[in-house]
């Protein structure tokens, strides 16, 4: 099934993100302890990211993606990124993902790391969304967006022009960067209607449940915080249990809010922690 298409149903989507495990840590056979923990919560769709590097010996991402449908029979979102990739790389990634059937794709460009010199292919994840487009397979392709503004912008508008081209090269559906300030996701989103972005746009939620999460998260994607998060978290960091239900209770309380105020979906976070999202979906399954 095309992602785009379980947004004309009209009602929210609510979707789930994994990372495949660690290469030190474990083997991929370990995902599968996420995936029966997150079975039950019957996502429209489960997401799966995939390393900056550009590695194409590394097909984990596809492989779990495979395994997400084709055991679990659930519709999966292969994540891919293009910033160290050669045309050649993603040509090859493209052929393995329609060989397994995988339909969807979040076009990313992933982040410039120091020291690594990004290959000349792609610049950006418009380019990468417009070359799957004319590769002559029949993907539907995402897109990320960032409603506190990606850090390499050169400005807010420039950001949001960059996020309009993006679509405009055929991005169906946009994920958002995670935030804990939902005013910050209303006028985001507000921005990008009035450019004329009107693909379903996503919000992404974070549950914070330990303090390592909280400096962490923050540092990496520069989301703001609020008064009532801040004090929460402060609050109860010396109390895992009581973080780890306060960290509960905050995403629940900004889910709520966005599906008051007509989201298109949810996209959570898990972190691969099956418990969190089985809390949080059980707390708003009668709003699905
Ligand atoms: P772009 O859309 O290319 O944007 C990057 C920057 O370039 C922005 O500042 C934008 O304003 C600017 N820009 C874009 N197009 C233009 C243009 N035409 N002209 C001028 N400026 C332009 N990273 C991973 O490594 N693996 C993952 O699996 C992964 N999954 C993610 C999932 C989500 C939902 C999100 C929000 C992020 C994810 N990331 C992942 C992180 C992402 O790769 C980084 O944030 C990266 O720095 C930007 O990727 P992008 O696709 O948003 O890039």
């Amino acid at each position: 099934m095309r992602i785009s298409s379980a947004f004309k149903s009209g009602k929210t989507v609510f979707s789930l993100e994994i990372f495949p495990p660690k290469k030190e840590t474990g083997d991929i056979s370990t995902i599968y302890k996420t995936l029966d923990g997150l079975e039950s919560i019957k996502p429209d769709f489960i997401s799966v990211t995939y390393g900056a590097g550009g590695n194409r010996a590394d097909l984990t991402t596809f492989e779990i993606c495979k395994i997400i449908k084709e055991k679990y029979n659930l519709e999966a979102l292969a994540h891919l990124t293009c910033v160290n990739s050669t045309r050649e790389d993603i040509d090859y990634i493209l052929q393995k993902l329609n060989e397994s059937n995988i339909e969807n794709i979040l076009a990313l460009r992933g982040d410039i790391r120091e020291g690594v010199t990004p290959k000349e292919d792609f610049r950006h994840a418009s380019d990468l969304v417009e070359y799957i487009k004319n590769s002559g397979y029949d993907f539907s392709v995402s897109g990320a967006c960032y409603p506190e503004v990606h850090n390499d912008a050169e400005s807010p508008v420039s950001d949001i022009l960059a996020l309009k081209k993006k679509v405009e090269c055929g991005a169906e559906h946009l994920v958002s960067q995670l935030f804990f300030d939902n005013n910050a996701f209303y006028s985001f989103l507000e921005k990008a209607r009035i450019a004329g972005i009107d693909v379903p746009i996503e919000a992404g939620i974070m549950p914070v449940v330990n303090v390592h999460q909280i400096n962490r998260m923050v540092s990496m994607c520069g989301a703001s915080l609020p008064a009532k998060f801040s004090k929460t978290m402060s609050r109860f960091a010396d109390n895992p249990q009581a973080l780890f239900d306060a960290g509960v209770a905050y995403a629940i309380d900004q889910i709520i809010d966005l599906i008051s105020n007509g989201v298109d979906g949810i996209h959570l976070y898990t972190m691969n922690n099956p418990q969190v999202a089985q809390r949080i979906f059980s707390a708003i399954d009668s709003m699905r």
